[in-house]
């Protein structure tokens, strides 16, 4: 929880140096992009966030989850599928897989007054 305690307020810095550099006063949503491989468990993640937004201006703001799976391609038979593990059976002829991508973790938009 530690860790995305962390990337919360890292979160929220970054919303609102943007937003103070475009001289808004109030940031109304966060949208952030979260990778299925990046390790951040997007609930926590959630639960972190209004702590850190306290007493910023981004306090009360939403936080909206982008969440983007893995892609992974069968090197055996082709199949390509979407995944949230690093190593997966193929469902199409059980060779192992590794997925690629999916580790994203960034702010993608902000929504301010
Ligand atoms: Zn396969």
């Amino acid at each position: 929880m530690m860790h995305e305690m962390s990337i919360a307020m890292n979160i929220v810095d970054i919303a609102v140096q943007t937003a103070q550099k475009n001289g808004a006063h109030k940031i109304n949503s966060i949208t952030v992009e979260i990778g299925a491989l990046s390790g951040v468990v997007p609930e926590a993640l959630e639960f972190c966030f209004e702590a850190a937004t306290k007493e910023t201006m981004a306090e009360g703001c939403r936080l909206e989850i982008v969440y983007l799976k893995a892609q992974a391609e069968c090197s055996a038979c082709g199949f390509k599928f979407e995944t949230d593990q690093f190593l997966n059976l193929c469902p199409q002829c059980g060779e192992q897989v590794f997925a690629a991508g999916g580790q994203q973790l960034q702010v993608k938009a902000i929504n301010v007054d």
